[in-house]
């Protein structure tokens, strides 16, 4: 494995499943290099806080950056939390808090009404050479209780169209359907032609 990638994260959930995926690289965090910074998102858009991040980290690094910017928008409420998946309960917010929130809003909720998407948008920057943007989204439907552990972030509340919840299906299931591996395998195709 000589092919590097640096990815401006240091969340284990997401840096997990980008080396699954893009077995071919050496996945490299921002740790890894002892990068130690919040980098603040205050792009609009997945893509706009993807590229705030992939950029930061490609030019304090000269390396071939990828970056992840990734949420959860619901259909009835407009898209929310979408960009603020991360943060709309505040910065202190544990996930558990956050899961308890949303499964909360959609109580009562016919199935139909409960349903959601995740999106990913991965960033690809060489500095002065590349930028370019890849996008994914798996739908779903959020859960009326949190029965299930595993997996990261929104995972035991996500269902899919079976009943199966993301963290029911484990890691290896979740990493041929999601937001994330459908971005990643259009960035894997678009690097094989370019490098
Ligand atoms: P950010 O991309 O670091 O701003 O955070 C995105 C947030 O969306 C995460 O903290 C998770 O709560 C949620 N999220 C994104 N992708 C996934 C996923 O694959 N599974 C579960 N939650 C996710």
């Amino acid at each position: 494995m000589d092919k590097e990638i640096v990815v401006a994260s240091n969340n284990q959930g997401k840096l997990k499943e980008i080396q699954d995926i893009l077995s071919d690289y050496k996945v490299i965090s921002m740790k890894d290099l002892g990068i130690e910074m919040e980098i603040e998102e205050n792009g609009e858009t997945f893509e706009e806080n993807a590229f705030i991040k992939a950029k930061t980290i490609a030019k304090m690094t000269g390396k071939l950056c990828i970056a992840d910017d990734s949420g959860l928008c619901m259909e009835a409420f407009n898209g929310f939390p979408g960009i603020r998946t991360a943060r709309f309960l505040g910065e202190n917010a544990t996930q558990a808090e956050k899961n308890q929130y949303i499964v909360e809003k959609v109580q009562g909720l016919p199935r139909e009404r409960r349903k959601a998407k995740f999106i990913c948008t991965i960033a690809l920057v060489i500095s002065g050479k590349e930028e370019k943007a890849f996008r994914g989204e798996l739908e779903g439907y959020i859960t009326t209780d949190i029965k299930t552990e595993g997996g990261f972030g929104m995972d035991p509340i996500f269902e899919l169209e079976n009943g199966k919840t993301l963290s029911e299906i484990g890691t290896k299931a979740k990493d041929k359907i999601s937001h994330r591996y459908k971005a990643l395998v259009q960035l894997k195709e678009y690097l094989e032609k370019i490098m």
